[in-house]
């Protein structure tokens, strides 16, 4: 059992905070994960690539960098493929792996940073997709007893970047391996007009899945701002959902509001659209910033403290719910 004491966890999270965690380890395999959670060493949090955290400060407990490994097919007929991720698989690099193997499922996600266990956490998604689409089941270990668990779909109460994971289990359990359906005839998912617009732009007139990776990386790589150079956790909040009614109030004051229709009677508001509207896109206030192509993703243009960021977004959240009547939540798990 390796525990590192004051581990810097700059390098550690996307937004490239400097905050220290009191212990830390690297978790290698599911019986050296079950020997650390013997430890008892308490407050516990477990890390994935840190591209979806807000790091507030110093972290007292022990941090569980989660590096379990390998991929493999488990199962396979005609049609599909069942394929199992270790949770610490880094995720666009098993994007590439179905690509490589003509499995569809996963190029609409092509490029989002962090780790095949993280990925369920709030049922990742992009340009029409998510992980439940193609979601067989995972593994996961109970922090309070070590004990290996199965949980299905239907067990992960998968919702809008939500799951159970983020919900009444939070901080129970610790994903140690993600099975995934993927389809040997994959149906195309195009719906996104950029998506499909790239496609065109690229002259593939009969794309493959090869082809939306492709233009998915594309428009990526134009609109978000590389976490490599400017430090960032992707969509700082989720999009919000409102009501029919709401949605006619506000279009009387901003006819030209997007919106698209959820199950229910619900409707999705981009909340880029909203901060932008607001005045924010561009906006920098030392070194923490809301980015110039993207309104959603705040930004750390160098030195900013976990705690600039966070009263940067607490600003934001008081415009828009001043301006428009609509309270942002973070989709960034601030710790
Ligand atoms: P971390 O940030 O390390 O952890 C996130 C949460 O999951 C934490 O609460 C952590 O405790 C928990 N966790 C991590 N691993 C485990 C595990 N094995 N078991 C239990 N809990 C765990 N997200 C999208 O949904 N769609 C996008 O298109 C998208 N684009 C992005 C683009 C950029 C540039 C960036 C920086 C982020 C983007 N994100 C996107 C957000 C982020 O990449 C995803 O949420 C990703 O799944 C987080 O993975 P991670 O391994 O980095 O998790
Ligand atoms: P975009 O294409 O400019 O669209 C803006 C918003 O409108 C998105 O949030 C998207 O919702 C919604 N939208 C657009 N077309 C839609 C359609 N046909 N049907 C339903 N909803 C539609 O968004 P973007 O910022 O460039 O991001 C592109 C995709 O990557 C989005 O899916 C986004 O979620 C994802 N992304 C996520 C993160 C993250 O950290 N979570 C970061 C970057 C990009 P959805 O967000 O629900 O798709």
């Amino acid at each position: 059992m390796n525990i590192r004491s004051q581990q810097s966890l700059q390098s550690y999270n996307t937004f490239g905070i400097k905050a220290f965690a009191a212990r830390f380890a690297e978790v290698h395999s599911v019986e050296a994960l079950r020997e650390l959670l013997r430890a008892n060493i308490t407050p516990l949090q477990v890390l994935g690539g840190g591209s979806n955290i807000l790091l507030t400060g110093d972290l007292s407990g022990l941090v569980l960098k989660m590096a379990i490994g390998g991929v493999e097919i488990t199962e396979e007929d005609d049609r599909s493929a069942v394929i199992a991720a270790g949770a610490g698989f880094h995720w666009h690099r098993l994007v590439e792996w179905t690509l490589d193997r003509n499995l569809g499922g996963l190029e609409n996600l092509s490029l989002i940073p962090g780790t095949a266990g993280a990925a369920p956490i709030q049922n990742i998604g992009a340009y029409g997709a998510e992980l439940k689409d193609v979601f067989e089941k995972l593994e996961a270990m109970e922090v309070a007893t070590g004990r290996q668990v199965v949980f299905t779909s239907a067990d992960c109460l998968f919702g809008y970047r939500h799951s159970i994971f983020k919900g009444e289990l939070s901080g129970r359990y610790i994903i140690t391996k993600v099975y995934l359906r993927l389809s040997k005839q994959p149906q195309l998912r195009l719906s996104y007009t950029n998506l499909a617009d790239t496609l065109r732009e690229m002259g593939a007139a009969q794309p493959t899945i090869r082809d939306v990776s492709r233009a998915v990386i594309r428009i990526r790589q134009s609109k978000l701002p590389d976490p490599a150079v400017t430090g960032n956790a992707g969509s700082f909040f989720r999009n919000p959902e409102i009501g029919e009614d709401q949605l006619a109030d506000l279009m009387k004051r901003h006819g030209d509001l997007p919106h698209y229709a959820l199950p229910e009677g619900r409707i999705k508001i981009p909340a880029g659209w909203l901060i932008e509207k607001a005045g924010w896109k561009g906006y920098r206030v030392g070194d923490a910033g809301c980015h110039e192509r993207q309104a959603l993703v705040l930004v750390n243009h160098g030195h900013a403290s976990g705690k600039e960021i966070l009263q940067l977004a607490r600003r934001i959240q008081i415009s828009i719910a001043e301006l428009f009547g609509i309270t942002l939540q973070p989709e960034v798990n601030i710790w």
